[in-house]
């Protein structure tokens, strides 16, 4: 696919709209202050016990934490109180999402890019890199594998940002995903829920993508603090505008798409700076639109092919940081969905899991095209970066399952309208959990029926009959009904829902 140098030029040159920027910000300023960030940090440092057990009450209430009190949280060292706020986090999960978890597949439509950010393996200046943009068959092709062979019901689809995978491309490639449907065991797969990773839109294009249907849109700052971001974002580039960036979910939420997903990359600057950027970015939007992130992610950088700099980087965070911030942003942003990706390994994904995770992917290939290739080969220079974790949904949900977790496959909530500030307010007062817990079983009692291993299914009935016997004492009203749509489910009956 051939696109003359020219074209490209003058579709840069239009992408960002100063209106759409200006009119968010206040005297030309945007929302992160790096110098009260820092001062905050600074100031926050060796709280009392009391002062930490406060921070952690309101928390459980489901309330956001000040930037100060996120601060201080971030400053502990004392082992003892640490790990009370690990026992708080799982607490607040339990409280919000209680032992639910949803899994997803990334499926990455192509890897043309014109930015050129230091750590990406697609970015412009990476010569070594094999390009290829998946047309609209191939799509379908990596369609029907995700929800027929391993039975996934939700994608999140990334683009990079390039003339011909624009958002036109975007909006086809969503229908194509949605239109596809495949014959399984009983009745059909297909994928119910299309989230988005994209690079910024403008409130225009965000539009047309609400049309098709999307779920949650997610663009990572990748880094909060300016400098940094100056220095690893080419100026001239159309991600070396920081701002166009950071009011990418204003314009998403006045386009109507209100479950909107934020992310650092963690190890491009100081950890405890990101924390306190993503709580930032939270608040802002909560005191602008009344709804904070649907979603946070915090990827941590991985090695990339021909990208010296995912190795060099003097921020890189360990796994004890890495730990310490999941707990902070599940206190510090206590509704909000946590995703942990197979960037992270085995082992750090399972721990993560208890201190608030309540999202993942499973069988995720990062290549373009791989899902459909009969090798699952990790090939360098076809995939942004490599996975810690390859294991398939099945093996992944087996483990779950042993650990007490219920993999949702739910996506009634955007389907029947209990998105944005009206999920925000079923979330923070509980009742949401009262749909998941019902969809949750019958999603999985669907997905075990079609696609589980028998090692899978013996570890599931254990969990769905635990569920049942809870439904029918915490919820005796619905009881009739649900026991009903599950018999009905276990006959072959699919896609019946709260
Ligand atoms: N091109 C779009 C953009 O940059 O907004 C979206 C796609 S980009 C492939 C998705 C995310 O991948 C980025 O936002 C970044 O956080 C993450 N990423 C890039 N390079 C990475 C690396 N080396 N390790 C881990 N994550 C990386
Ligand atoms: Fe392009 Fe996104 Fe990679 Fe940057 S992170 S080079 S914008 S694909």
């Amino acid at each position: 696919m051939k696109i003359k140098e020219q074209e490209i030029k003058s579709w840069i040159k239009d992408r960002i709209k100063q209106k759409e920027i200006d009119k968010y910000t206040e005297d030309g300023k945007d929302f992160i202050d790096d110098n009260k960030i820092q001062e905050k940090l600074k100031k926050n440092l060796n709280a009392d016990v009391k002062k930490v057990e406060d921070i952690l009450s309101k928390s459980l209430e489901i309330e956001t934490l000040s930037l100060d009190e996120t601060a201080t949280l971030l400053n502990v060292k004392d082992f003892e109180l640490l790990e009370k706020m690990k026992n708080t986090a799982l607490k607040i999960k339990k409280k919000v999402y209680d032992n639910r978890i949803v899994t997803f597949a990334p499926l990455y439509m192509c890897n043309y890019c014109v930015n050129d950010c230091l750590y990406c393996g697609f970015r412009k200046s990476n010569t070594k890199a094999t390009r290829r943009i998946l047309s609209l068959e191939e799509v379908k092709e990596e369609s029907k594998v995700l929800a027929g062979d391993i039975g996934h019901k939700r994608l999140i689809v990334v683009y990079g940002e390039y003339p011909l995978t624009d958002v036109n491309y975007m909006k086809d490639t969503i229908q194509v995903i949605y239109d596809t449907k495949v014959k399984i065991k009983n009745g059909f797969g297909q994928i119910r829920r299309v989230n988005v990773n994209a690079p910024p839109l403008s409130i225009e294009e965000l539009k047309i993508l609400h049309d098709v249907g999307i779920g949650t849109f997610q663009v990572f700052q990748e880094t909060y603090h300016h400098d940094t971001y100056k220095k690893l974002h080419p100026q001239g580039t159309i991600k070396g505008n920081y701002k166009w960036r950071l009011y990418g979910m204003h314009r998403a939420m006045e386009a109507g798409v209100d479950d909107v997903g934020l992310g650092a990359l963690f190890g491009l600057y100081n950890w405890k700076f990101e924390v306190m950027g993503l709580v930032a970015h939270s608040r802002e939007l909560e005191d602008k639109f009344g709804i904070g992130a649907h979603t946070i992610s915090f990827p941590r950088l991985e090695p990339a092919y021909n990208s010296p700099y995912t190795q060099n980087s003097k921020y890189k965070v360990s796994d004890e940081d890495f730990m310490k911030l999941v707990t902070v942003i599940r206190l510090s942003v206590p509704y909000t969905g946590m995703i942990i990706t197979a960037r992270e390994p085995e082992d750090i994904r399972r721990k993560s899991l208890s201190l608030g995770i309540t999202q993942t992917d499973a069988s995720t290939r990062i290549g373009i095209g791989a899902y459909s290739e009969k090798v699952n080969r990790q090939e360098s220079e076809k995939q942004q970066f490599l996975l810690g974790d390859t294991r398939s949904l099945d093996e992944v949900i087996k483990e779950f399952a042993d650990m007490g977790y219920i993999t949702s496959f739910c996506t009634a909530g955007y389907r029947c309208g209990r998105t944005g500030k009206c999920i925000m307010d079923l979330l923070k007062s509980g009742q949401e959990g009262n749909y998941c817990k019902l969809n949750a079983v019958l999603t999985f009692r669907e997905w075990i029926d079609d696609f589980a291993s028998q090692e899978t299914l013996k570890s599931a009935e254990k969990i769905i009959n635990k569920e049942i016997k809870e439904i029918k004492q915490q919820m005796p009203k619905v009881y009739p009904k649900f026991i009903d749509y599950y018999n009905k489910i276990k006959n072959g009956e699919r896609d019946l829902y709260f």
